[in-house]
């Protein structure tokens, strides 16, 4: 199943942080692979831009091993690769002096379309914002992409809102959060818009509840003095987490267009209700028998900082007053998985008895491992000797439905970094959304700060701590397994 690709304008893109995990990982494979499939055109230019001492020639060959290590070696065949470096450039710059700034001016294109990637830390957005300015670089067609975290709290947030304000428009800044770039996000979308089905079941009337899962096994190696600071609370739930509540409880908006579509998650956030102390586990894992606790990753015997966190809200609107929602996130959980279920009531009469148990319809959105949407449906079991009621699922896997080609689907970063450059900021967080979000976020925070409270331990390849399987049970609900 070939998938349709309209080439974009020729464009500039300059990548700050070229150099760094982020641009290596993700963004340089995500824009190879849409070189690969004739995205973009042959006059655009990709310029990586940081501290390390490289030489074009040294820089085309940190791309070219970063490409040959993360793409499908489908993709790498011929000369490819080549082609696709030579559209590629490097500069030597130092976001807070002035060395290399003209030179980076003059090889900008002030004609085309100008992206600039800030994939450094957050304390050098300020710094970036100011020299593209003070060079020339910040007027008509240029965009900037700022990666999470976009703020440490309100205050912060506003901070960075009001200085990228200075000097660009709401319309120039993408606040990237990459979970809204995946496939199966997006076909959340189409399933609840473009289906007569689900639409009229999608309130608090049908649904029984919401719970969205992200998973991880991996600790905070590597990261634990960033990590450190965040938690899962900041890490994860006011950005992703939130991001996804926010799509699968917005109204339907008019048009799926940037403003719309924003304004409609803008009113979600905005009614969520607070989160009671009571409403919230948090916990840090222990350490396994190859692995280090929390504690010993982040070298802090005192660390009060989350690795996981569950917690209940809800929505003060007509559609969903009364539904819950559940939300739990962590590191080194029993496996890597992300996904929002839709729990639809159970039939209000059954009329097969009791020995038929209870069922309900479940939908589920499975962001990752293996991106795909799956409606649990109940049916009889086959054979005679009386009817008794099992739930199959009606799956639509990407892997099985697309086959080989699965691999091939565009990642999240693919599609968002292509939407910058198209000027689509549909899948992109606007600064009142990010606020909004701190808004609700930072009053929780500062409940378990201010009683100075610890997280509970969990067991390394567990669910979580026992206390967040309670947070459901109270209610007569539980979560659903943690499975690849
Ligand atoms: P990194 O430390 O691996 O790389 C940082 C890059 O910034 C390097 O290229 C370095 O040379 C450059 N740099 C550092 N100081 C500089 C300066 N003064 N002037 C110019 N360049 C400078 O970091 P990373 O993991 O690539 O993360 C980059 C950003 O992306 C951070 O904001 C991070 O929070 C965010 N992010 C990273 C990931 C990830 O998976 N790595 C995921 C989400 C968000």
């Amino acid at each position: 199943m070939a998938t349709r690709v309209i080439p974009v304008d020729p464009f500039d893109l300059v990548v700050f942080g070229g150099t760094g995990d982020l641009a290596r990982r993700k963004i340089l494979p995500a824009l190879y692979r849409r070189f690969c499939a004739g995205q973009i055109p042959k006059e655009a230019n990709i310029i990586g831009a940081a501290r390390t001492d490289f030489d074009e020639a040294g820089y085309r060959a940190f791309v070219r091993d970063a490409i040959t290590e993360l793409v499908p070696a489908v993709l790498c065949a011929g000369d490819a690769i080549a082609a696709f470096c030579n559209r590629v450039h490097y500069i030597k710059l130092d976001a807070r002096e002035d060395d290399g700034w003209e030179t980076l001016a003059q090889i900008i294109n002030p004609d085309r379309i100008r992206a600039f990637y800030f994939s450094v830390r957050p304390e050098l957005f300020a710094d970036l914002a100011e020299r593209l300015y003070r060079h020339g670089m910040a007027s008509g067609e240029t965009r900037i992409v700022v990666e999470k975290p976009f703020g440490h709290d309100l205050a912060s947030a506003c901070e960075l809102n009001a200085t990228l304000a200075h000097h660009f428009d709401e319309t120039q800044i993408y606040r990237i959060d990459h979970y809204l770039g995946k496939e199966t996000v997006q076909n959340l979308m189409a399933i609840r818009f473009a289906n007569m089905l689900f639409e009229p079941l999608w309130n608090s009337q049908y649904v029984d509840h919401i719970q969205i899962t992200v998973a991880e096994t991996v600790g905070i190696a590597g990261r634990a003095e960033y990590y450190d600071r965040a938690g899962a609370m900041r890490d994860m739930m006011q950005n992703h987490m939130m991001q996804l509540l926010c799509l699968i409880a917005m109204e339907p908006p008019a048009k799926f267009e940037p403003g719309a579509v924003r304004d409609e998650k803008l009113k979600v956030i905005r009614a969520l209700d607070d989160v009671a102390p009571e409403d919230i586990v948090r916990g840090q894992y222990d350490a396994s028998s190859d692995k280090l606790g929390y504690l010993d990753d982040v070298g802090n015997a005192n660390s009060t900082t989350e690795s996981f966190i569950a917690l209940k809200t809800g929505i003060s609107n007509w559609r969903w007053a009364g539904t819950p929602f559940y939300l739990r996130t962590g590191k080194r959980l029993k496996a890597r998985t992300s996904e929002i279920a839709v729990v639809f009531k159970d039939a209000p009469h059954s009329i097969f008895g009791a020995d038929a148990g209870r069922h309900a319809n479940i939908l589920t959105i499975v962001l990752q491992p293996n991106e795909g949407i799956e409606l649990g449906v109940t049916i009889k079991e086959p054979g005679p000797g009386g009817m008794r009621l099992i739930d199959v699922p009606l799956d639509m896997s990407f892997a099985e439905t697309l086959g080989p080609e699965a691999e091939l689907v565009p990642d999240a970063y693919e599609r968002l970094i292509m939407d910058v450059i198209r000027g689509n900021q549909t899948l992109f967080m606007r600064g009142d959304e990010v606020e909004a979000a701190w808004r609700w976020t930072d009053p929780i925070i500062a409940q378990w700060q201010e009683k100075g409270e610890k997280p509970l331990r969990y067991e390394s390849g567990s669910p979580g701590p026992e206390d967040a399987l309670g947070l459901m049970y109270r209610d007569g609900r539980h979560w659903r397994e943690i499975r690849e």
